[in-house]
């Protein structure tokens, strides 16, 4: 499902035998570059892109027949070069509480997963994946439990925006009554194992002619690659999140072992090279509350001594659990403590309230039920369908 396409060859075969690329997803510059590709006189490549762009992203269109504005034979020839292909979702889902959960399906074997949290701050947030699996192996992480099947193409992961959009019915895009209006790189897999897909992306869900996303309503959230933490910012612009978790080295290693390669000394200071970091700018702290492990009142003061110098708001997530987890969520009470704690030194510090549980759509439950699932519900098919085959055959 990536938009691959063999450009030299297309420009001179029988046009017809071609695959088609999907312009779903795509820079602005390489729209440019396949423009220029196919042939496009060079003085009218830009104007040809800006209207490409506007119809695809702007528009949301899946077609090219509505393409007013581009002469017809213009729209015939993007016609045989290229389509508008949604991803194929192998399964849509609504919680009782509204949250929605989309598996899409980027090959055999490849699903990752977006899911729509509403009423989050002004609106609502979409939680995209950035990789298919993941390598950090959290502890108390569902996700983590799988191994990393790939990084997912800056076109795969702008076609999760697009996903929802079209579900929301968000087109064409507009500044005003937005259902959907921040996106956290919060799914599944770890953006800084991918920042050059994530960063590409978000150019393309930012920019202004299109799907206009502000960058200050893009959040990319990290478990702590220190050393990329401040070209994040420097490529992006986008808002930051660290997965914390731990105030101390020894458990942080248990909990989020990349802390191993980069302890906690070293994730600060990478934090605080963080561009335009300030009042308006704030680091947003991930802590989930295990319970008698990381949930105590002395971990809530040594977490306001780690923070100090650093403009943080801290968001405390009730753990979420999954068949297997060695943990369990911490009391209420014992949030609430902790979260006194925080709000007394002035941090604002909202504990998450956990959306989507019922569908597994909830903070590190993402993806891997469903996926072993549907692992063994597709050799349930297989078997089946071959013994039919089988069964064809012999009649
Ligand atoms: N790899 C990145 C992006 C994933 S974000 C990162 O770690 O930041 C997913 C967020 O959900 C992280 O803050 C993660 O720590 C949290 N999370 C994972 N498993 C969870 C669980 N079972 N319950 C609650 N939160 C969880």
């Amino acid at each position: 499902m990536t938009q691959s396409l063999d450009i030299s060859h297309a420009a001179n075969a029988d046009r017809a035998s071609c695959v088609k690329e999907n312009l779903a997803g795509i820079g602005f510059d390489a729209l440019k570059k396949t423009l220029e590709d196919r042939g496009i006189e060079p003085k009218k490549v830009n104007m040809r892109a800006r209207q490409l762009w506007r119809w695809v992203y702007h528009y949301g269109v899946r077609d090219f027949s509505g393409m007013t504005d581009i002469a017809k034979a213009q729209r015939a020839e993007f016609e045989d070069w290229f389509e508008l292909k949604r991803p194929e979702i192998t399964e849509a889902l609504v919680s009782v509480d509204g949250t929605r959960k989309w598996l899409i399906e980027y090959g055999p074997n490849t699903e990752a997963e977006t899911v729509f949290i509403p009423d989050v701050g002004r609106a609502g947030a979409l939680c995209v994946s950035s990789q298919v699996g993941c390598t950090l192996n959290c502890s108390f992480c569902h996700t983590g439990t799988q191994k990393l099947v790939r990084n997912l193409t800056a076109a795969e992961i702008v076609r999760q925006v697009m996903v929802a959009r079209d579900a929301l019915e968000e087109w064409p895009t507009s500044n005003e009554n937005r259902k959907l209006t921040n996106i956290v790189f919060m799914g599944m897999g770890e953006p800084l194992y991918n920042l050059d897909n994530v960063a590409e992306a978000i150019d393309t869900i930012s920019h202004n002619e299109g799907i206009s996303f502000g960058r200050r309503r893009i959040t990319v959230s990290t478990a702590g690659v220190a050393p990329l933490i401040p070209e994040l910012g420097r490529r992006t612009n986008a808002m930051l999140a660290i997965s914390l978790h731990a105030t101390n080295d020894d458990l942080r290693n248990e909990l989020v072992p990349i802390n191993k390669k980069y302890p906690l000394k070293e994730l600060f200071e990478a934090i605080r090279e963080y561009p335009d970091l300030g009042n308006s700018k704030k680091v947003t702290f991930e802590y989930v509350m295990l319970k008698g492990v990381n949930d105590s009142v002395a971990e809530a003061k040594d977490l306001l001594r780690l923070l100090r110098g650093t403009p943080a708001k801290i968001n405390l997530i009730p753990f979420n659990p999954w068949p297997g987890s060695q943990y369990e969520c911490s009391d209420w009470e014992t949030i609430e403590n902790f979260a006194e704690v925080l709000n007394r030194a002035g941090y604002s510090s909202p504990i998450r309230t956990p959306r989507g549980r019922d569908i597994l759509a909830a903070c590190g439950q993402l993806r891997s039920e469903s996926v072993k699932q549907k692992a063994s519900d597709r050799r349930k098919a297989e078997l089946a369908a071959k013994t039919a085959a089988e069964g064809t055959a012999a009649e």
